[in-house]
């Protein structure tokens, strides 16, 4: 259903509970050609590419790989930490200059999110190949708590302004935007539904959201390099259900993407088996196997990782956990496909996953034009400070 597209592991952030940038190696070298990538989207066939790693604003091919996804007529998630998201786009408005936009470079100097020498630069121009706004791309900023929480858990100050104002940016000038967060034990769920509340008035189109889960090389980090104890910061089920409990009520108010039945599942409603090959992962060091979580081994084909990953192995089914790395997993990757392919399936799921995404969407989020998400290192700093000025109604 969903590739997810590892081209390189090298990142400019080293966040608390990111087994990524400690499992693979983050030098720019080691990378996936850019053949390689295509390659890999044709194999699985996935409708959807979501790019990740590592941060992929760092591959140096980004704009050919979008390209030739969007060639293949793929939908394509570009996820990021939002550090290089304002580079990427101010890129796009040289190569989309005209005279055209000068109102709008006034506003974005007036509102903070460019500068007179970004304006500058961008009426030069530029010739090289650029990400433009598309029906079928998404960026998918990073976001786990506001501004405190935020700059904690990616373990520098200033991430989370920057990812703000890229995305104030990006919605100006006409790109879809996404937000992904994982809970954690010390997620406070009244401050996340706040920061979903903000970024629903800022304009954001979407929301997945999925619970930690303390995979091998994550957990041996948090023990060595933090000297903190993986069970106060990973979720048990049991810990998942109780943070999840008003999932069903936030989808009624944002737009969060998956299924209801994988909802119902998080908050406790159901039990589903994992069906993590739905959702296969490819690496500069093959195609992951078991899943995006576990590495026991990986392959050279998409077809290896099908047919020689022994898949009763692995997983949770309705009765058996069948590896004990899996029992306290819920993660999206490997349940929220179990929901949209009718695995363990109710009478009435179908029409429940398909009014849910194809019906009428939540408006965007009044009570976000009083929230102040910069509670952080910029409480202080009101130049900084976006909430009160930025409305959807800059959107052109
Ligand atoms: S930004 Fe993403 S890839 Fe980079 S360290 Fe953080 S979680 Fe890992
Ligand atoms: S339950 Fe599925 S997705 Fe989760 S770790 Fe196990 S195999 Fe991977």
């Amino acid at each position: 259903m969903v590739l997810q597209l590892e081209p390189l592991h090298t990142c400019n952030l080293a966040c608390t509970g990111c087994g990524r940038v400690r499992e693979y190696s983050t030098r720019l070298s080691d990378r996936m050609s850019l053949d390689a990538c295509l390659d890999a989207a044709l194999q699985c066939n996935a409708p959807m590419v979501s790019v990740c790693g590592g941060e992929p604003l760092l591959y140096p091919e980004l704009e050919l790989l979008v390209e030739g996804l969007l060639k293949q007529k793929r939908i394509v998630y570009l996820c990021t930490n939002g550090l290089l998201l304002r580079r990427k786009l101010k890129e796009y408005m040289a190569a989309a200059y005209s005279e055209e936009m000068e109102p709008l470079l006034k506003t974005l100097i007036s509102e903070a999110l460019i500068s007179e020498e970004d304006a500058a630069k961008i009426r030069e121009g530029n010739s090289q190949p650029v990400i433009r706004p598309h029906w079928r791309i998404y960026w998918n900023v990073h976001l786990d708590g506001m501004e405190k929480t935020h700059d904690m858990i990616v373990e520098r100050k200033g991430v989370f302004r920057e990812a703000i104002a890229g995305i104030r940016l990006a919605k100006a000038l006409g790109f879809q935007v996404a937000t992904n967060a994982t809970v954690f034990c010390e997620t406070d769920m009244d401050e996340l539904e706040h920061l979903l509340e903000y970024l629903s008035w800022i304009g954001v189109d979407g929301h997945t959201i999925s619970p930690g889960y303390d995979y091998d090389t994550a957990k041996v980090d948090m023990v060595k390099r933090l000297g903190k104890n993986p069970d106060e910061f990973y979720l048990t089920r049991k810990e998942t259900r109780k943070k999840f409990k008003d999932f069903q009520r936030w989808a009624a108010k944002f737009n969060l993407f998956g299924t209801v039945v994988y909802q119902e599942f998080l908050v406790g409603k159901r039990d589903l088996s994992c069906t993590a090959w739905a959702i296969p992962t490819v690496t500069p060091r093959g195609w992951r196997s078991p899943c995006y979580m576990l590495a026991d081994t990986h392959y050279p084909t998409f077809k290896d990782l099908l047919e020689k990953t022994d898949w009763n192995k692995y997983g949770v089914t309705l009765k058996k956990v069948r590896d004990p790395r899996c029992a306290n997993c819920m993660v999206h990757c490997g349940f929220d496909p179990s929901g949209a392919l009718g695995v363990d399936a109710r009478p009435g799921d179908n029409w429940k996953n398909f009014r849910f995404n194809f019906g009428a969407r939540p408006a965007p989020c009044k009570e976000g034009a009083n929230i102040n998400p910069f509670n952080g290192d910029s409480a202080q700093d009101q130049t900084q400070n976006g909430s009160l000025k930025t409305s959807p109604k800059n959107k052109p």
